[in-house]
């Protein structure tokens, strides 16, 4: 199966995942390297000079240990993401390290004059070999050096001995090499190709998740967007007792707007009003196009009067600016209605809307604060309710 490069800006983010499933499936990896070495130093103990023996087993011992640390340090650190890149080159020299211990140890370790004792040694590191190509599979380039590191010393060392069964071993390893570059190339592709596509699903799950959150033609937050995120500001604000306010704005006769101007007009109004809220709005306040002409904000305000004063300068804003479409100039105006208090979202909703249809009433382009505070006096707890036109 042949699959294309892609040159991809997750390229970074798969190599790191790969990484990271490295650092987690490869730990028990060390333990069968030494149990290994183990075992075949108990199959030579009688056939081999114990120095030599020792000598290997004390470099396979210290690489394992190495090895064991960085994995130690790597799960107490946890590096998240594409961090993870910085611990890539320890990880490959560490592994290169044991791997040539292995594989140039193998030579050391041979006895010359038996072909048994050869073969077993070969079957070891073939199985090795094996190991690697699965639990590397992740990284071709890592998965090719280790083998290269475990096969290629004994495979040049059995070439120069010469003889039918040597050198038949060494081209059985050469097979097995070759094979291990093609399986490395599907297994790595496959990964790859399934890394991408679960990045690729993830950044279209945000974007889909945006986009339902979103009003395309304002660009401010959809309806479903404000009482999602409403919910949470009512309910802080109710938990710690604090000021809640919340503006309701329609803007005055748009019906005629459309009517006269068309409704692309009309299109453009809603853009160039839903710009004038995305320049005022606080990173810390909501804002919504919640209906056709209709907008929302909802803001925490430490003073009661301060969502009223926002509106004030919002009506004044949007009815001084001139609206251009197609060579056509005209003007609009908003109605606002603002409900100040520490109530659930519904409720100051319900009260915003009923402000917004006595300023619509009273008039329009004007403000109407309904404010409904719990003040302290006299260290008794009282409420007071005000409804007052602040222009
Ligand atoms: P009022 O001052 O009482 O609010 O009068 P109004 O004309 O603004 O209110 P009304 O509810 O009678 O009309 C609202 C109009 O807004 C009717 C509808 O066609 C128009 N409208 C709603 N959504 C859109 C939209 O997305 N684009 C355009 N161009 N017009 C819209
Ligand atoms: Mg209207
Ligand atoms: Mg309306």
């Amino acid at each position: 199966m042949e699959v294309e490069k892609i040159d991809y800006p997750v390229d970074d983010l798969v190599r790191a995942e790969k990484l990271q499933l490295l650092y987690h499936q490869s730990y028990p990896a060390i333990f069968v390297s030494l149990l290994s070495c183990a075992l075949l130093s108990v199959i030579l103990w009688q056939v081999q000079k114990k120095e030599i023996l020792i000598i290997w087993i004390f470099i396979l011992a210290c690489t394992a240990l190495v090895r064991s640390m960085l994995f130690m340090l790597s799960n107490r650190m946890k590096p998240k993401g594409e961090d993870i890149l910085a611990w890539e080159m320890p990880y490959l020299v560490t592994l290169l390290l044991s791997s040539i211990t292995w594989g140039i140890g193998a030579v050391f370790i041979m006895p010359i004059d038996s072909q048994l004792y050869q073969v077993v040694i070969y079957c070891f590191l073939m199985g090795l070999s094996g190991g690697a190509i699965s639990v590397y599979s992740a990284n071709r380039t890592m998965t090719l050096a280790t083998v290269a590191c475990l096969l290629l010393p004994m495979t040049g060392w059995f070439l120069l001995q010469g003889g039918q069964l040597s050198v038949g071993l060494a081209i059985g390893a050469i097979m097995f090499y070759l094979s291990a570059i093609r399986a490395g190339k599907v297994l790595s592709h496959t990964l790859d190709k399934s890394f991408m596509l679960s990045h690729e699903l993830i950044e279209a799950k945000e974007a889909a998740e945006e986009l339902a959150l979103k009003d395309e033609l304002s660009g401010l937050n959809n309806r479903r967007a404000f009482y999602e995120k409403g919910k949470i500001f009512s309910e802080y604000c109710q938990r710690n007792g604090e000021l809640l306010s919340v503006i309701i704005m329609d803007l005055d006769h748009f019906k005629k707007i459309n009517d006269k101007f068309g409704h692309a007009a009309g299109d453009a109004t809603i853009r160039q009003v839903g710009r004038v809220l995305q320049q005022v709005i606080r990173k810390s306040d909501l804002c919504a196009r919640i209906g056709g002409e209709e907008f929302g904000i909802i803001m925490m305000t430490s003073v009661a009067d301060g969502a009223a004063q926002f509106a004030e300068k919002l009506r004044q804003m949007i009815s001084g600016m001139p609206i251009t479409f197609n060579d056509e100039q005209f003007a609009v105006s908003a109605s606002f209605g603002v409900a100040v208090g520490s109530f659930d979202l519904d409720t100051l909703m319900r009260r915003a809307d009923a402000a917004m249809y006595q300023a619509k009433e009273t008039g329009r382009n004007r403000v109407i604060c309904d404010r409904y505070i719990d003040e302290e006096m006299k260290g008794k707890r009282y409420a007071k309710r005000q409804l007052s036109l602040i222009s």
